[in-house]
């Protein structure tokens, strides 16, 4: 996906304020009514629709009429909403070019006021793998609608919590420098990825470093589900730093064994093939079991202290809810290969979505919310997650029969009320009338094009 920064530079406060109110009404929309977003926004002389028009131009947000007239945020939308609000924070101020393409991330340098060079981590959970996504309804159940949003912003999280508490317990990982929406910012590592190194001065030293990390990890709870030499970076001096970590797991995961083993495998066999490294343990030797321990560390050896990191996990704002869902979605994202993908198509299920109702309180909050200073922003950090959780639950709630949603629902102002049932009859009826399009099977998919413009600048200040 190309990020063109520039456009920053030509949004104005209502531009950022349509594209806030998109956000806002994506917590219970796939795609947003446009009369909805005209009602959040609420610009002065209506200026609504030439600002959806702008933002539709820059590829802010994508149209989707095949229902309703509608409207939802592109990934580019929505990293927009994040470098802005970023860059309120005075976290960084100008964003150069692209370092890294990850199947599930793009990275950029980003530069804060005194020259400070940092990593940019933009997350793009569902980029390769939304059909499986879409597909995995026991999961997605209530979410599917915004699945993608959620996702990212969970997988930032983690990544954000996990390397802020490696890096407080001495690995060496980059610097956690802050987080929000699907965007973390990090230091940016001096190195290269490992797979880029042909020859080593020491293998044997680097080889035993690293695997002393993946032991390490262990006797501190955790393993990193993806050890690999694309994962790995190293300097000159031959120095380590790991990364990328929204997949890590917990010791007492119940394929934990398999997972460690895995990591240990990979990186044996990148170095026999590599660096020619021999791992065959000596069978003359009558002390071989401790000495194939040291080269090939086995999981049951390993003494673990299981759960060791959760209460800095959990400081950092990472719950073991948001965890549950994270490793669902990354085990049957890359741990199910073989598992069948089901067509995507839209199901009745999916037109429930827009049964669920913005509140009076969430309106009246948004002037609050779109000021984007930096004292608001953290009350604007874009956690549409738990407000999907917050439904979620209402949702459950009220099949109980809890009276919880009958409290919310007394706060609904009815004129909205009155707007948003006549939205949802037109939308049943013109969604019974059977108009499926493959806009709408597809609407999920960015248009933006591929992410591999590594070469080119995009150097902007605002
Ligand atoms: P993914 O989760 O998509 O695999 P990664 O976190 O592994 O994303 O990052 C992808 C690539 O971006 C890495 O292989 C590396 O080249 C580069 N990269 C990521 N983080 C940093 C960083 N902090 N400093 C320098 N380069 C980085
Ligand atoms: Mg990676």
């Amino acid at each position: 996906m190309k990020l063109d920064v520039n456009v920053l530079r030509y949004l104005s406060k209502d531009d950022f304020r349509v594209l806030t109110a998109v956000e806002m009404g994506m917590r219970n929309h796939e795609i947003v009514p446009a009369e909805l977003i005209e009602r959040i926004a609420s610009l002065r002389h209506g200026g609504t629709y030439k600002v959806l028009k702008n933002l539709l131009k820059h590829k802010l947000l994508h149209h989707d009429s095949s229902k309703y007239d509608g409207f939802r945020l592109t990934y580019l939308g929505y990293d927009f909403l994040a470098i802005k609000t970023l860059v309120n924070r005075g976290v960084f101020s100008s964003v150069g070019r692209q370092i890294g393409v990850g199947k599930e991330s793009d990275i950029f340098e980003v530069a804060n006021e005194d020259g400070t060079i940092m990593a940019m981590k933009l997350h793009r959970l569902g980029r390769t793998s939304f059909r499986a996504v879409k597909s995995k309804r026991d999961y997605l159940k209530h979410r599917s609608s915004f699945s993608w949003l959620y996702l990212s912003r969970l997988a930032a999280l983690k990544e954000f919590a996990f390397m802020k508490a490696l890096q407080e317990h001495g690995f060496p990982v980059p610097n956690a420098v802050d987080c929000n929406r699907h965007c973390v910012i990090m230091s940016l590592v001096q190195g290269y990825p490992f797979v880029q190194v042909k020859q080593l001065q020491n293998p044997e030293t680097v080889f035993e470093k690293i695997i002393g990390i993946v032991v390490r990890f262990a006797e501190h709870g955790l393993i990193h589900c993806d050890f690999n030499e694309f994962n790995i970076m190293i300097d000159d001096d031959e120095n380590i730093t790991i990364i990328d970590f929204p997949q890590m797991v917990s010791v007492s995961h119940r394929n934990a064994e398999m997972y460690f083993d895995r990591d240990v495998e990979c990186i044996i066999k990148f170095f026999s093939k590599r660096f020619n490294l021999s791992f065959e343990a000596n069978a003359d030797d009558s002390d071989s079991d401790a000495e194939s321990d040291a080269v090939k560390p086995r999981f049951s050896s390993i003494k673990k202290a299981s759960g060791f990191l959760d209460k800095e996990l959990y400081a950092s704002g990472f719950s073991r809810k948001e965890q549950d869902d994270i490793e669902k979605f990354t085990e049957k994202i890359h741990g199910s290969d073989d598992e069948e993908i089901e067509d995507d198509e839209e199901t009745e299920d999916d037109e429930d979505h827009d049964s669920s109702k913005l509140n009076a309180s969430d309106i009246q909050n948004f002037d609050a919310l779109c000021s984007l200073t930096k004292d608001e922003d953290d009350e604007q950090s874009g956690n549409i997650g738990e407000v999907v959780e917050d439904q979620q639950n209402s949702e459950e709630k009220h099949e109980d029969g809890s009276d919880k949603v009958e409290d919310d629902e007394q706060d609904v102002n009815p004129e909205l009320e009155q707007r948003l049932a006549k939205q949802r009859r037109r939308a049943i009826q013109v969604a019974r009338a059977g108009r499926k399009t493959n806009a709408s099977r597809n609407s999920y998919k960015d248009k933006g094009g591929k992410s591999s413009h590594n070469s080119k600048i995009q150097k902007s200040n605002w």
